[in-house]
C-alpha cells in the first residue's frame, strides 16, 4: 500500500506536471508580496490581500550546508534563500546541490519533492535546485 502524501503546509504551493509554482499573497493597497502567504499586510495593515502565483525560477541569494541532524533531516543538507523575480525571498531546502558548485546568484528552479517519511505518510513540499 502506498503511503498518503501530505503537503507540509496547505495553500503555499501547487504541484503540476508542467510547472509547479508557489502561491503568495499581494496586498491590494501597497502591492507588497508575502511568501508564505499572509492574511494581512505587515507594511500597511491592509486586510484585502489577493493570491498570486510566483515564478518557479529564481536566483540563489545565500545558502548554508547543515552538518548536523535536524528533526527529520539527515546531514548534510543545504538550506537557502532564493530570490524570485517578484522580489520575494523564499527560505527553502536545496535539491541536487551535492555535485554542484553552489554560487550566489546562480539560477535555481522550483521542484516539488518529498521531505520526509513517517510510518503512514510521506510529507512533501517545495525545494529549489540548480537549473543549469
Ligand atoms: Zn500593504
Amino acid at each position: 500500500m502506498s503511503k498518503e502524501r501530505v503537503p507540509i503546509r496547505e495553500g503555499c504551493f501547487v504541484e503540476e506536471k508542467n510547472g509547479s509554482h508557489l502561491i503568495a499573497t499581494r496586498c491590494k493597497s501597497c502591492s507588497q508580496i508575502y511568501f508564505p502567504p499572509l492574511q494581512r499586510c505587515l507594511e500597511c495593515y491592509e486586510k484585502d490581500m489577493e493570491k498570486i502565483e510566483l515564478s518557479g525560477k529564481g536566483k540563489l541569494y545565500t545558502y548554508t550546508v547543515i552538518q548536523m541532524p535536524v528533526s527529520h533531516y539527515k546531514p548534510p543538507f543545504a538550506l537557502a534563500w532564493v530570490e524570485l523575480p517578484e522580489g520575494v525571498r523564499v527560505f527553502t531546502q536545496l535539491k541536487h546541490w551535492e555535485n554542484t558548485e553552489l554560487q550566489i546568484g546562480m539560477d535555481m528552479k522550483l521542484v516539488i519533492d518529498n521531505l520526509w517519511e513517517e510510518e503512514e505518510k510521506v510529507v512533501y513540499g517545495y525545494k529549489f535546485e540548480p537549473s543549469s
